[in-house]
């Protein structure tokens, strides 16, 4: 049996849900100008959540305008004083974790355990790590003063949604600098959740400003002439497309891009131990984890073995409600992503990959995909090139160290890899071979705010997290 105990789902009514939020501007909540909404929805009901406000090209202005104007006091400020705001911010997000776990498996889909175990103390620790060196940074090994950039304009994804926003912003503020942060169409929720969080800590106005929009309101935000710096997570496609048009305007730009990483199994792993590493690289938050060990490559003589063990854990994964404390996988975020999965999940079989998912019975409304393993593929496959960006594991197999190695760095990408093996010479062989910002060892999928975390090739580039994560917001 999966499951000893059946918890209580989590209800909804921990956390109050208004029927329509404004723009965080300059300290308030307001329309945009000329009055444009969106709706997001659940993807775990499809349930309309809420009625947010579409911000234009005038709101963009006002945020910026109004971060400018902070700037000037808040860069002023000794770093002590800043380091109290981030502190305050930190003791409130742990204080409301509850409410903001509820509402970040809602709007995004993912499964309360993950939410509340991993994502808010994540959120609260890069808060709390980043306010310790608010008045550090003359120690950070950038010079003896440091100067905040200015404005930075950040644009983030749907899968992460507030930890992303915790790795923007922390560092940002820690530095002296102002943000307007434009968080993803389909989960704006938990970033307005934040905004109020700003005002029960007492944040100067116009610090930090939140705009509500879809693409195009990402793009006026990075192409402003008074943003500063530009912070970016997403697609490849729209990376490279902001990179465009920051190029030759002097912004400092970082970008954290797509992935698809290679989750390397030799022969003399563990093979339980690998194989709750491989579904945590690939089930974690239904898959949508740009560093996911989305290609798993297997030594050749253990392939059947961990196969057959990887489909038994498969078989026990529950897929539904996020509220549920016993689901495994939530909900895919969108009916359009969920249309790419099925699609690029086609294409394996097209392709005469061997597809193969356990039983599982799926809720009628929402957007669910079954956790899926993809076994006799090859290199040229779409399902071992492109992102997925879902619970989907295409597998390939290698002979030797120098193979792994070979197949591993074959992608565009370059964000993380794992490795299992009980050689510890291998790991650091392996480690130094490998083209990718982040590389495991016997474990996948750990994060910690004092670790960089960043992209090799069409990754991206700059990093995040850590002290190296201070340079993206410094004049050095
Ligand atoms: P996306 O690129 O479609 O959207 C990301 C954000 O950019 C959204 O807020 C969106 O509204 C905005 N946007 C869209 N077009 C824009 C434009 N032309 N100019 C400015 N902003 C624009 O990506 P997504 O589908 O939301 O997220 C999934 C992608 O994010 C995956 O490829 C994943 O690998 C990547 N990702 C990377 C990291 C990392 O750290 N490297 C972390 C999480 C997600």
């Amino acid at each position: 049996m999966a499951f000893e105990y059946a918890p209580a789902p989590e209800s909804r009514s921990v956390v109050d849900i208004a029927p329509s939020y404004g723009l965080f501007i300059d300290g308030e909540f307001r329309p945009a100008e000329d009055g444009k909404v969106f709706k997001t929805v659940s993807p775990s009901s499809e349930e309309v959540l809420s009625e947010v406000a579409q911000a234009g090209q005038s709101d963009v202005d006002a945020a910026v305008r109004a971060a400018r104007k902070a700037f000037e006091k808040w860069s002023a400020l000794p770093g002590s004083e800043r380091a109290k705001y981030l502190f305050r911010i930190a003791r409130i997000i742990q204080e409301r974790s509850r409410e903001l776990a509820v509402l970040e498996s809602l709007d995004n889909g993912k499964p309360i355990r993950e939410s509340r175990d991993a994502d808010l103390p994540l959120v609260a620790a890069h808060f709390f790590y980043y306010a310790g060196w608010a008045d550090k940074l003359g120690h950070a090994g950038f010079g003896a003063d440091p100067k905040p950039l200015g404005v930075a304009g950040q644009v983030i994804p749907w899968n992460f949604p507030l930890l992303m926003l915790a790795w923007k912003i922390a560092p940002a503020l820690a530095c002296g600098n102002t943000v307007v942060l434009k968080p993803a169409e389909t989960t704006p929720l938990s970033a307005l959740f934040f905004a109020d969080i700003c005002r029960q800590a007492g944040l100067p106005k116009g610090v930090v400003n939140i705009l509500t929009g879809d693409g195009s309101t990402g793009a006026a935000l990075v192409a402003h002439p008074d943003v500063n710096k530009v912070a970016f997570t997403g697609s490849t496609e729209v990376g490279k497309a902001i990179a465009r048009t920051v190029a030759g305007t002097g912004k400092k730009l970082t970008l954290e891009l797509g992935g698809k990483a290679a989750n390397i199994v030799f022969e003399d792993a563990p093979i339980d131990q690998a194989v709750e590493g491989i579904v945590n690289g690939i089930f974690f938050n239904q898959g949508h984890v740009c560093c996911a060990g989305s290609r798993l490559l297997v030594q050749e003589s253990v392939q059947d073995e961990l196969l057959e063990a990887l489909k038994r854990r498969m078989s026990t994964l529950r897929v539904g409600d996020p509220l549920d404390k016993n689901t495994d996988i939530g909900a895919i975020n969108s009916a359009e992503q969920l249309a790419r999965i099925k699609s690029l999940a086609d294409s394996g079989e097209a392709e005469g990959a061997q597809r193969w998912a356990p039983a599982c019975e799926l809720p009628s409304t929402g957007y669910w995909f079954a956790p899926t393993l993809f076994t006799g593929v090859s290199q040229a496959h779409r399902i071992a090139r492109e992102e997925i960006f879902g619970p989907v594991l295409s597998v390939l197999t290698f002979r030797t160290p120098a193979e792994a190695v070979e197949k591993a760095n074959n992608t565009p990408y370059g964000l993380s890899a794992g490795i299992w093996t009980e050689k510890g010479s291998r790991i650091l062989w392996m480690a130094d071979k490998l083209r990718a910002g982040v590389v495991w060892a016997n474990t996948f999928n750990k994060f910690d705010p004092t670790s960089p975390f960043g992209g090799y090739k069409e990754s991206g580039f700059g990093r995040e997290g850590g002290r190296h994560g201070l340079e993206a917001y410094l004049n050095v």
